[in-house]
């Protein structure tokens, strides 16, 4: 986009007060993201939950001169004001008036309960080379995100590709005012998102208002409801509805689960076939969402396959990992092109680092043009790196664009040859680069330790997680996160940075020490300590930390440090009341007694609870409302004799998805992080947020009679094919697993452990399973589950999370 202040007030008729010539090319709203301050306005957006005007003053700070908000905030009369009445219908505004401005732009607008960003981005991927293509950011599709998403829309545009997504009803209405794509896609449709909708009809009708004035419509046929529904409704439009079963127009036509055989298709009779890796029912549609959309371009079926063949199977993903000389890389080396820069950019300011160093390599992707390359520098000179790497001719000969001290390289292994790389310390290292380059070998060279085996934290499934628990809640009511035990096992103040940054509001750990691990690493959120050890009493009030206060002798010792310390004011802390899991906590004919203490010292209740001990076993109902009523009933004396209303909370994951009636003013998320429920409708909107994984160290034939491992447990009953892996008990496998007990997956598959584990080691039988040294093999993920995994341990996801020994390097993944 590129307008004036004064149009934009004009279009979207709100009132503005200072310079009306100031031009907009980029509107900010998330202020810890802000990349460039030229020509952004930061827009403070506000919903129910949230106000982005507290930030206002932060952004100002930073150099922007233009803010759109609903008030304007005193002071601050040398910059520009946008003022408007609504600032999400103000997005909506100026995009409808922005799209306008394309009449022939070939928009394609995506719907559907999954799968929307992976189609989105495969259509990207097989349209940016024919066409050029502007499509949303990550999955950029709400009443928000649409919006800043179509503002992206340039004069050279002539494909657009855009996520539309809904929650609620009456939502799509909104959206589909602004937003009436050519082509309209209807992904999968899962059950429906249960908290909004009543009925799987009323989500269907409601995605549907987006396809009104489309000219086509692709669509998952497979829902019968779907099918119908769109047949009734939108019988003069072109339908095309892709799927598994037979009825639909592209359609696969053999055995699809067979992994020796090429997929063949139909398309309205036309055959052809592809080879495909990954077979499961998603990735397919996913697949044909995208066939159909090239055969509407009037891509040529061999064309079709070879793009089919390129893409990515994996979502764009920012990794990070800790490097040598205390370096932290950021990878980044999925595709090159503006819009990924910018995101990479916004990225990086989430960590703080002294230093900035950037590689970047030649855009050979989409935008080719001579002023591509000065408004790379123009964009990267703004993030102040302390050096630059380039690598490529091109962008070399730009070399002298870029204000940071530059190097330029020929190619990634000049680079390496150089040894430059051995100078970079302390710093944060991003690596950007075009696939071409391969520069994920620079990332090798820099890597702490190259290990084969790690657990991988999907950061964003965290949050995905998180907010799946959210929708089931008020949004008023406060989380707080267990991340005690190293957060699950998952790590410490990794997970609690992330957690900060988006916004949680408590986090909770077992013991003082991880709580004093979280601040010395810079957490501010209040952090409540469950068992705070009576010699630690010190150290909790030296680092800030709140204690949970579950008896009179906890009291007096706790109040008694107060005093000495000659802490002044109210010091927080937190009293946990027993209701019938018999473990910590005051009981109800305690009450009266704990008033009377509370009231004479110099403490601040923060909140009150108590902890359910049956909330994932539905058979217990009965005893869940018992401790129920007890909590209320206790937790309502205790506040009528304080006077005050601290906060109150029962509920942990699996009370959020069973009880979540029983809220109160917070719940407490631990296991439901993870991406387990034991509230199956739950399960499958979560996502595993864990994946633990090694590689196959080698592969031995072994004889029928030969033994395999220590006290020969296992006896080959034929020729058959060992493969060892670098994992045993002193990883936390339990020993119990041993023996044909347990599987792991490589490539899909499960294979059976056999033989004793050792303490480094095991082995796997993979006798009829095309399987290779250096193969990667998933202790838990998606197959097996860790679920799976844990019933084979004879134990809960919990335990074995919380066994998987440091020594197993985590590695922390966002998107
Ligand atoms: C660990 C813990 C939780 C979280 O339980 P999940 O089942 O993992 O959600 C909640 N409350 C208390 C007191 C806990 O100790």
């Amino acid at each position: 986009m590129n307008y004036t202040a004064k149009e934009i007030a004009e279009i979207t008729q709100s009132k503005l007060i200072g310079n009306a010539n100031l031009c907009v090319k980029n509107i900010a709203f998330d202020s810890r993201t802000i990349y460039s301050t030229t020509d952004t306005a930061f827009i403070a957006i506000t919903t129910q939950k949230n106000s982005g005007e507290k930030y206002i003053s932060s952004v100002i700070e930073k150099g922007i001169n233009i803010i759109i908000s609903e008030h304007k905030t005193d002071g601050f009369d040398d910059v520009t004001w946008i003022i408007t009445p609504n600032s999400v219908e103000f997005l909506q505004k100026l995009a409808d008036h922005h799209i306008r401005q394309f009449p022939n732009l070939k928009t394609i607008g995506i719907t559907g309960s999954n799968g929307k960003t992976i189609v989105k981005e495969w259509l990207y991927q097989s349209l940016w080379d024919e066409f050029k293509t502007v499509k949303s950011p990550k999955s950029f599709n709400s009443q928000i995100g649409l919006p800043l998403s179509l503002l992206q829309i340039k004069p050279d545009h002539e494909v657009g590709i855009f996520e539309v997504g809904i929650s609620k009803p009456q939502e799509m209405e909104k959206l589909a005012n602004f937003f009436s794509p050519k082509i309209g896609i209807l992904t999968h449709i899962g059950s429906a998102h249960i908290a909004n909708f009543e009925t799987e009809n009323q989500l269907i009708d409601e995605k549907l208002k987006l396809f009104k004035d489309s000219e086509i419509i692709i669509f998952n046929g497979d829902n019968q409801l779907v099918y119908n529904k769109i047949n009734e409704l939108y019988s003069s439009k072109k339908l095309i509805s892709f799927g598994l079963k037979n009825h639909n127009d592209l359609k696969i036509t053999n055995d699809w689960k067979d992994r020796n055989t090429e997929i063949k298709i139909s398309y309205f009779g036309d055959q052809f076939s592809f080879p495909a890796n990954q077979r499961d029912e998603a990735t397919l549609s996913n697949a044909l969402a995208a066939i159909a959309v090239m055969k509407e371009f009037g891509i040529e079926n061999t064309r079709i396959v070879e793009k089919l063949n390129n893409l990515k199977t994996v979502e764009m993903r920012l990794e990070s990992v800790n490097g040598l000389r205390n370096n932290l890389i950021i990878n980044d080396s999925y595709n090159l092109d503006l819009d990924s820069l910018k995101i990479a950019y916004q990225f990086i300011n989430e960590y703080n680092k002294p230093k900035k160093v950037l590689v970047l390599t030649d855009f050979i992707e989409g935008e080719n043009s001579d002023t591509l390359y000065q408004e790379v520098a123009n964009l990267t000179n703004e993030q102040n790196f302390d050096k630059i790497l380039l690598i490529g001719a091109e962008i070399s000969a730009c070399q002298n664009l870029f204000t940071s001290e530059t190097n330029a390289f020929n190619s990634t292994s000049e680079l390496i040859e150089s040894l430059k790389l051995n100078q970079i310390e302390n710093s944060l290292i991003l690596l950007k680069g075009a696939r071409k380059f391969e520069i994920e070998k620079i990332k090798n060279i820099l890597e702490l330790q190259k290990h084969d085996t790690v657990l991988e934290v999907n950061l964003n499934a965290i949050l995905h997680n998180i907010n799946v628990h959210k929708s089931l809640l008020k949004p008023e009511t406060k989380m707080m996160a267990m991340v005690k035990a190293f957060s699950y096992g998952l790590g410490g103040y990794e997970i609690a940075e992330f957690l900060q940054y988006h916004h949680i509001d408590y986090l909770a750990v077992a013991y003082v020490d991880e709580g004093v691990d979280l601040r010395k690493n810079g957490i501010t959120v209040p952090i409540m300590v469950m068992n705070p050890e009576q010699n630690s009493y010190s150290t909790i009030i030296d680092y800030n930390l709140e204690p949970e206060i579950y008896s009179f002798r906890v009291l007096e010792l706790f109040c008694e440090q107060l005093k000495s310390k000659g802490v002044s004011g109210e010091y927080p802390i937190h009293i946990k009341i027993e209701t019938g899991m018999n473990r910590l906590g005051f009981k109800e004919d305690e009450m009266d007694d704990l008033i009377q203490k509370l009231k004479s010292e110099n403490v601040k209740v923060k909140s009150v609870f108590s902890h359910l001990s049956t909330a994932d076993d539905l058979s217990e109902h009965g005893f869940v409302m018992q401790q129920i009523n007890t909590f209320q009933r206790v937790t309502d004396q205790l506040i009528s004799g304080l006077g005050y209303q601290p906060i109150r909370h029962i509920l942990n994951s699996s009370g959020i998805v069973f009880y979540p009636d029983y809220q109160f003013d917070m719940v407490r998320i631990g296991i439901g992080m993870v991406g387990i429920s034991y509230n199956p409708e739950v399960q499958r909107l979560l996502q595993s947020a864990v994946s633990f994984k090694t590689v196959i160290s080698q592969i031995s034939d072994v004889k029928k009679g030969e033994s395999v491992g220590y006290s020969r447990r296992f006896i080959a009953d034929e020729d058959t094919r060992i493969a060892t892996i670098p994992v045993g008990y002193a990883d936390g496998i339990p020993r119990l697993i041993g023996n044909k007990v347990g599987k792991v997956g490589i490539n899909k598959h499960l294979v059976p452990i056999v033989g004793n584990i050792c303490m480094d080691m095991m082995m796997l039988d993979i006798r009829d399973l095309n399987a290779n040294e250096g193969d990667e093999v998933v202790i838990f993920n998606s197959n097996p589950t860790l679920e799976m995994f844990a019933e084979s341990c004879r134990t809960i996801p919990y335990e074995v999370l919380t066994s998987i020994s440091r020594r197993v390097k985590r590695i922390y993944i966002k998107n």
